[in-house]
């Protein structure tokens, strides 16, 4: 893979500018809380080395943010080998795909979980002003929120996209990691 190497510095950017809403929520909820379960690190994890995060900088990436609630010791013997694991470096020592829309859409997601797909998983009225707080207008998110409460999840994140780049493209979104690369290449341009 020649792929650049993504600093962690710039997720906090590229969180808003360039990731679908089900990793932006998941970075943001890391962000807030210094904390995500089982099922957010997994999605979070492996889409962060899909986009390009190195193993040392995803490692201190998720340390930094942890060890707010926690101390080093505990992060290094319970979540560390999760990490790595996700790179390929532990266990079995597959080296794991990131999860497509399908996979995500299909997960089932609890109380307190915030991994999943948002259109899918989040009540409409969370939804709605989750995008209020990021400044959309009112006719944008509500062409999303239908979109995504008759059941169309991928059109509704394709809808999202072309809200956050200003743009009509009308994309297929069937992968986070496709998202993310379609936006990079719009900054391209
Ligand atoms: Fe993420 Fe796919 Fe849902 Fe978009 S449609 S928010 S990329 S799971």
């Amino acid at each position: 893979d020649t792929k650049a190497a993504v600093p962690i510095e710039t997720l906090d950017s590229l969180s808003s500018k360039s990731f679908p809403l089900c990793m932006r929520q998941l970075h943001e909820h890391l962000r807030t809380a210094h904390h995500l379960k089982h099922g957010g690190r997994l999605q979070y994890g492996l889409f962060l080395k899909g986009i390009g995060v190195t193993l040392e900088d995803s490692l201190r990436f998720w340390r930094e943010e942890f060890t707010k609630i926690m101390d080093l010791d505990k992060f290094e013997k319970q979540y560390a080998y999760n990490v790595r694991y996700n790179y390929g470096k532990e266990g079995s020592k597959k080296n794991y795909s990131p999860f497509n829309c399908l996979k995500i859409i299909s997960n089932t997601v609890g109380p307190g979980d915030c991994h999943g797909c948002p259109f899918k998983h989040s009540d409409a009225n969370v939804l709605k002003n989750k995008m209020k707080g990021y400044g959309f207008e009112l006719q944008a998110i509500n062409d999303v929120v239908d979109l995504a409460k008759r059941g169309h999840y991928q059109i509704a994140c394709s809808k999202y996209f072309d809200v956050v780049h200003n743009s009509s493209m009308g994309l297929g979104i069937n992968h986070p990691n496709q998202y993310f690369e379609e936006s990079q290449k719009l900054k391209g341009e």
